[in-house]
C-alpha cells in the first residue's frame, strides 16, 4: 500500500501551496495532492476565476509566499501587467482593482510543473472515497479510473473548497443554510461593446424577464450592460438557491448555471449588435462561493476581522472587504478598518476532534460574514501553506497539528517567503 507522510485533498489555490510547501520541506515521495479534475487551480482555473487578490494592503505587501510566486511567475509569463497602484491605499479605489489577472492555462502548467519538481505525487481525476483513523495517521479510500483503493498518510489536509474529507472523517461542519449565489463564467465575443444601446437593451431584458424568457439573476444584479456585457460574461451572473458542497448540489448548480448561459445566450442573440455573438469558452464548473466552513479549534469572527485582530497564534493575513453577495439582489461590503490588516490564526485550520488533520482555503473556520473576505484567493494561498507547514512540523514532531512549535511554523513559512505577522 502506497503510504505518505501528508496527503492534499483538493489541488484548488490552497491545496496546492499546502502540496507545495509540505513537499518541499519532506522531499520526493512523500507528499500526495489528490483532485478529482484533470486540472489543478479549482476555481481558479476551471470556475474561470483567475483574479486572485488580495495581496497588499495599506500601502504594503501583505500576502507572499508560494502562492504569491505562482501567481507572479504566471503573470511575466503570459505578460499580463501587474497594476502600478499595489501599493496605494485599497480606500482610493475600488478592492477589484487590486486582484490580478492571470491565464489559468499557464497557471495550471506552472503548478504541475513546480509539483513534479517538489517530487509531489499528485493523483488526478481521483476523488475522495472516506477516511478513518489508522495507525497514528488515516487510512483514505481514493477512486480512481479503475475503482477503489487505499493509502496511508500521517497528517491529512482538506482543501476541497467543501469540506468534504472533514465530513467524512466526522467532523463538525458548518452547513449554509442559504449560500451566495455561485457564477458560471463564460467568455462572450462578436460585439461592440462602445456601440451598444444599452437603454434598449436594459428595457427588453425587463420584459423578457416579465414573459419568464429570462431572469434577473442572469445578469447578476439586474443591470445587463456593466454586469455580463462589460465583463464579457465573466462573474457576472448568479446561480441562487443551491448548496453544491456535495455531488448532488454540484450537478444541480453545474446544469442551472449552463441554463442561465443559455437564457443570456438565446436573449442577447435577438437583440441589435449580437449576431456574431459566440460564447467562446465556458468555465468547466460553475464557480462556488460557499458551501460550508469547518468548526475548529479557533474561529474568526466578522469582529475580528474588521477590527483587524493580530492572534498571537496567527499564521498569515487576510485582507478583503466583507463581500456577501446576497440572494436578494444585494451586495454587504464592509471595509476593515483604517490601516488595520486581519490575521488568520492557527486554530482557524484546525477542524475540531479530529486527530492529525488540518483544513485551509475557503472553508476555513470562521464566521459567515468573515468568510466573505475569508474566501478570496491570496487568503486561500496563505492558508494553504500554513497548513502545509504545520501538516510538516506535526510529521516531524509526531504531534497534533495544534500542537506544533509555534516559532519552527514561523520559520519554515519565513524560509519559503511567506509573510508571517509579527505577535
Ligand atoms: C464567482 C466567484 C467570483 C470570485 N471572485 C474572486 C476574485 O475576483 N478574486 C479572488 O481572489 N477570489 C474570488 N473568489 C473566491 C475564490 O475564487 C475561491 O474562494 C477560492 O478560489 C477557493 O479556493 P479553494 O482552494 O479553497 O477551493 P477550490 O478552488 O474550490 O478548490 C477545491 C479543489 O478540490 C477539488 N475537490 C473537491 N472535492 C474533492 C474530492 N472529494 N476529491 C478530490 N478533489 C476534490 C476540486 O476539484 C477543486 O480543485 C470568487 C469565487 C467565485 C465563486
Amino acid at each position: 500500500m502506497e503510504q505518505y507522510d501528508v496527503l492534499v485533498a483538493g489541488a484548488g489555490c490552497a491545496g496546492l501551496c499546502a502540496a507545495l510547501q509540505a513537499a518541499r520541506v519532506l522531499g520526493a515521495g512523500r507528499v500526495c495532492l489528490v483532485e478529482k479534475n484533470g486540472i489543478c487551480g479549482g476555481t481558479t482555473t476551471i470556475g474561470g476565476i483567475n483574479f486572485p487578490g488580495i495581496f497588499h494592503a495599506c500601502g504594503r505587501q501583505v500576502i507572499s509566499g508560494i502562492g504569491w510566486e505562482l501567481v507572479e511567475q504566471t503573470r511575466r509569463e503570459s505578460g499580463n501587467p501587474l497594476p502600478d497602484y499595489l501599493y496605494e491605499y485599497p480606500t482610493t479605489r475600488h478592492h477589484p482593482e487590486f486582484h490580478i489577472r492571470i491565464d489559468a492555462t499557464v497557471f495550471a502548467a506552472l503548478a504541475d510543473e513546480w509539483l513534479l519538481a517538489a517530487g509531489t505525487v499528485v493523483k488526478y481525476h481521483t476523488m475522495i472515497g472516506a477516511v478513518r483513523d489508522w495507525q497514528d495517521g488515516h487510512l483514505v479510500t481514493l477512486c480512481g479510473k479503475d475503482g477503489l483503493y487505499d493509502v496511508g498518510a500521517k497528517v491529512v489536509i482538506d482543501c476541497t473548497g467543501d469540506a468534504n474529507l472533514t465530513k467524512m472523517a466526522g467532523g463538525k461542519v458548518n452547513v449554509m443554510e442559504v449560500c451566495q449565489p455561485g457564477s458560471a463564467c463564460c467568455y462572450a465575443v462578436g460585439y461592440d461593446y462602445a456601440t451598444l444601446d444599452f437603454e434598449e437593451i436594459q428595457r427588453n431584458f425587463e420584459e423578457a424577464v416579465k414573459r419568464g424568457e429570462i431572469q434577473y439573476d442572469d445578469c447578476g444584479w439586474g443591470r445587463f450592460g456593466k454586469a455580463f456585457l462589460w465583463s464579457h460574461g465573466h462573474n457576472a451572473n448568479h446561480i441562487n438557491g443551491i448548496n453544491a458542497g456535495d455531488s448532488e448540489g454540484r450537478t444541480r448548480i453545474e446544469m442551472a448555471g449552463r441554463a442561465s448561459l443559455m437564457r443570456l445566450f438565446r436573449f442577447l442573440k435577438k437583440q441589435k449588435g449580437f449576431e456574431n455573438l459566440e460564447f467562446k469558452v465556458v468555465a468547466a464548473e460553475c464557480g462556488v462561493r460557499e458551501t460550508r466552513t469547518i468548526q475548529g479549534l479557533q474561529t474568526i469572527t466578522v469582529e475580528d476581522y474588521v477590527s483587524g485582530r493580530v492572534f498571537d497564534n496567527a499564521v498569515c493575513y487576510s485582507y478583503y472587504p466583507i463581500d456577501l453577495h446576497d440572494t436578494k439582489l444585494r451586495l454587504v461590503n464592509q471595509k476593515v478598518q483604517e490601516g488595520l490588516v486581519p490575521t488568520v490564526p492557527l486554530g482557524a485550520l484546525i477542524p475540531k476532534g479530529l486527530s492529525k488533520f488540518l483544513a485551509a482555503g475557503r472553508i476555513i473556520s470562521s464566521d459567515r460574514l468573515a468568510n466573505s473576505a475569508l474566501r478570496v484567493q491570496a487568503t486561500c494561498m496563505a492558508t494553504g501553506q500554513a497548513a502545509g507547514a504545520a501538516a510538516v512540523l506535526a510529521v516531524q514532531q509526531n504531534c497534533e497539528p495544534s500542537a506544533v512549535n509555534l516559532d519552527e511554523l514561523r520559520r519554515i513559512l519565513l524560509e519559503h517567503h511567506a509573510i508571517v505577522p509579527k505577535i
